[in-house]
């Protein structure tokens, strides 16, 4: 049997304790499919720099070119976000590999388990039934636009927002092709009415909708999508937006979700995908066994769906998750009041909870 080569790429803070647990979802799923695996880890972020004075090694980029799917954790470290002006920073590695990969798409689901309707701060009856695809940008804009730095003995600072037309048009193009595989609805969310590249980001989308004239699209300022997406998610089904608005958009639409650890993100372009969840490297909970791991596993789920052309093993762990959090486990950023105090889970008990989920189920529903 051949392997399926997967790169992992642990970072830093609770990266290595939630992909820990991704890994052995993917193994046990797989081993229901005959998918078997071969596993390389190597160093990204914080780590990599303090083992090699760089954020992104070239052995790191040369890895993930050689697989056939990356996982990744989260990086950061609070010694550079208190250290502002610090050159080397763990940042710079996941720019620069998202980059060196070509990872111009980030996908990432909001999807709602019903059992987790209670977790959220919003109000049961706006989220329920929430099920929205965002399509963020995820090599251009303003984190990547030059120049950028100081002037004026460092007292003025900026930065350049900056998009190509091929750079809108290949991500809308994608968003597109998914409306019309669901709702047919899709949002482009811009800055139109004071932002030069808002304009051009319209103006392109606008060009491309007679080509997909099943789609109906809705343009919407971001200022009042971030309004609408708590006031009445469920008028959103696909979402197209750029790299900084996505960013801050799906830290917002997390919520719905009930938690930042539930939520997985594909980053797709070329022929390698990126695989991670959307939180970062929480050093706030690192080390204390608190971290969710379930937006990783989740986040296998979407390199089974859309990597490895595996469905039937992603949708094993999606179900997992779900059985899981139906029975009322729960990490503790995803508990509520009417939570019992024994089905608070840590990483590793959740973790061990869906393998054991995984094995019950398969046994019951996958032909042998
Ligand atoms: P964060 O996502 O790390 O944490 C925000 C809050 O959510 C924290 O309270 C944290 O405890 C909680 N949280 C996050 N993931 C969780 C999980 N799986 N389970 C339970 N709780 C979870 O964001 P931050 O605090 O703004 O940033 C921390 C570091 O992560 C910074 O260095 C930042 O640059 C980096 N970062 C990295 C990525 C990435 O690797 N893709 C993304 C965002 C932030």
């Amino acid at each position: 049997m051949n392997k399926i080569n997967i790169c992992v790429l642990a970072g830093d803070g609770i990266g290595k304790e939630v992909t820990d647990w991704g890994v052995q979802a993917l193994e046990t799923a797989g081993s229901y499919y005959d998918l078997a695996f071969n596993f390389q880890h190597e160093l990204l972020g914080h780590a990599a720099i303090q083992a090699t004075g760089e954020p992104m090694p070239a052995a790191t980029l040369a890895g993930c070119k050689a697989a056939d799917a990356v996982l990744l954790g989260a990086i950061g470290d609070p010694h550079y976000d208190l250290n502002p002006h610090l050159k080397v920073r763990p940042e710079q590695g996941l720019l620069a590999l998202r980059k060196g990969l070509g990872l111009f798409a980030n996908i990432r689901p909001i999807l709602l388990f019903d059992e987790l309707l209670d977790a959220s701060s919003l109000k049961k009856e706006i989220i329920k039934g929430t099920d929205i695809l965002f399509f963020r940008e995820l090599t251009g804009g303003i984190y990547f636009g030059q120049p950028r730095g100081r002037k004026e003995s460092g007292t003025v600072a900026f930065d350049t927002k900056i998009y190509a037309k091929y750079e809108v048009e290949r991500i809308a193009r994608m968003a597109f092709e998914a409306a019309q595989t669901r709702k047919k609805i899709l949002h482009s969310v811009d800055k139109a009415n004071v932002l030069e590249s808002s304009r051009l980001w319209r103006e392109v989308v606008q060009e491309l909708a007679s080509e997909y004239s099943d789609v109906t699209v809705v343009h919407m300022f971001v200022d009042n999508a971030a309004m609408q997406l708590i006031k009445d998610p469920k008028q959103f089904d696909v979402v197209l937006t750029g790299n900084m608005f996505g960013d801050i958009l799906t830290d917002e639409a997390s919520q719905i979700a009930g938690s930042l650890g539930m939520l997985a993100s594909a980053s797709l372009g070329s022929e390698v995908g990126l695989y991670e969840p959307i939180h970062g490297s929480a050093p706030d909970i690192a080390g204390q066994n608190l971290a969710n791991p379930l937006a990783t596993i989740l986040s296998t789920a979407l390199m089974c769906n859309r990597g490895l052309h595996a469905p039937a093993a992603g949708q094993l762990i999606v179900d997992a998750v779900d059985a899981v959090l139906k029975v009322g486990y729960r990490t503790r950023d995803i508990m509520d009041q009417q939570t019992d105090s024994d089905k608070i889970l840590g990483t590793q008990e959740m973790g061990a909870k869906v393998l054991e989920t995984i094995h019950t189920i398969a046994k019951r529903s996958v032909p042998a």
